[in-house]
C-alpha cells in the first residue's frame, strides 16, 4: 500500500522538485513553561504538537523524500522570533506551525470543534480568527522583537506584492482540504489572521489548528496515535498536492 501510494506520488511528481527533495520547516507550537491549551483529560497543546510534528516529519520524509526541520524537536520554549530567524536560515520550501484549538469557556467547549488553517493577513477574516492568533501570539509580551519584530504596516505592504504570500493560501487550502476529508472532522475553513510566528518568513506559511483540544471527543480523538497518523498523512498528501502545483507552475515560466 505504501509503496504503491508513493510510486503514484512519484510519477506525478515533476522532476525538479524531486532534486534534493523539497526542504520543509515544521514548528511545533508552544514548549517549556508555554503549554499552549489544555485538553480536559490533561493533554497538553505543546505535547500534541510535538507528537504530531514528529509524526509528519516522518510522513513526509517517507512520502516526498523531504528534508524535514523541526523549530524544537523536544519539551522547550522556543521565541516565536527564533523560530522565524531559524526557518528563513534554511532557505525552506515552505513553512507549516502545528497547533490545537481551545475554548475558554465551557458551554463554547462542548460546541466547538474543528480543523481551521491560517495563513497571514494584517486583519483577521473574523472575530474568531482574531481570537485564535491573540491566544496563539500571547506568548510574545508586547510588540514581537527581531525577524517577527517589524510593523505590521511594513509586512502588510510587503506581503501583498510577495508571491509566497499568494502561495500560502495555495498551501492553506491544499492542506486544510486533505485534512479535513481524510478526517471527516468538521471543516472550519482556511482563514487568515496576523500570527506572529508567520510574520517575516520568506517561505509559504501556514498555520493549523488540528482540532479543539478543549472538546470532548475531539479532544480524546486527537490523543490517539491513529486518528495522529491520519492527521500526519493528510498534512503530507497536501503538502504534496501543493508543491506539485507550484512546480507545474514554475516550470512553465522557464
Ligand atoms: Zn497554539
Amino acid at each position: 500500500m505504501r509503496s504503491s501510494r508513493l510510486l503514484a506520488l512519484l510519477v506525478l511528481l515533476p522532476l525538479p522538485a524531486l532534486a534534493g527533495g523539497p526542504v520543509i520547516i515544521l514548528d511545533p507550537g508552544h514548549g517549556g513553561e508555554q503549554a499552549g491549551a489544555s485538553a480536559p483529560s490533561g493533554l497538553k497543546e505543546k505535547s500534541l504538537a510535538l507528537t504530531l510534528a514528529k509524526k509528519v516529519k516522518k510522513s513526509l520524509e517517507d512520502e516526498l523524500g523531504a528534508t524535514v526541520i523541526l523549530t524544537r524537536d523536544r519539551d522547550a520554549l522556543v521565541q516565536l522570533s527564533e523560530r522565524v530567524t531559524l526557518a528563513n536560515g534554511k532557505k525552506p520550501d515552505l513553512f507549516l506551525s502545528i497547533h490545537a484549538n481551545s475554548m475558554p469557556t465551557q458551554k463554547q467547549r462542548l460546541i466547538n470543534e474543528g480543523i481551521e488553517t491560517y495563513f497571514l493577513s494584517a486583519a483577521a477574516s473574523g472575530e474568531q480568527a482574531k481570537k485564535v492568533a491573540a491566544r496563539e501570539n500571547a506568548e510574545v509580551g508586547g510588540q514581537p522583537k527581531g525577524a517577527a519584530g517589524d510593523t505590521l504596516s511594513f509586512i502588510l505592504a510587503d506581503l501583498q506584492r510577495s508571491e509566497a504570500h499568494h502561495d500560502s493560501s495555495r498551501l492553506a487550502y491544499a492542506v486544510h482540504e486533505a485534512l479535513v476529508q481524510a478526517t471527516g472532522a468538521v471543516d472550519r475553513g482556511v482563514q487568515q489572521a496576523p500570527f506572529y510566528v508567520l510574520m517575516g518568513l520568506d517561505a509559504p506559511a501556514v498555520l493549523v489548528e488540528v482540532g479543539f483540544i478543549s472538546h470532548p471527543q475531539e479532544g480524546k480523538r486527537l490523543a490517539e496515535d491513529e486518528y495522529q497518523a491520519t492527521l500526519a498523512a493528510a498534512i503530507t498528501q497536501g503538502v504534496g498536492g501543493f508543491l506539485r502545483q507550484v512546480t507545474a507552475r514554475d516550470g512553465q515560466k522557464e
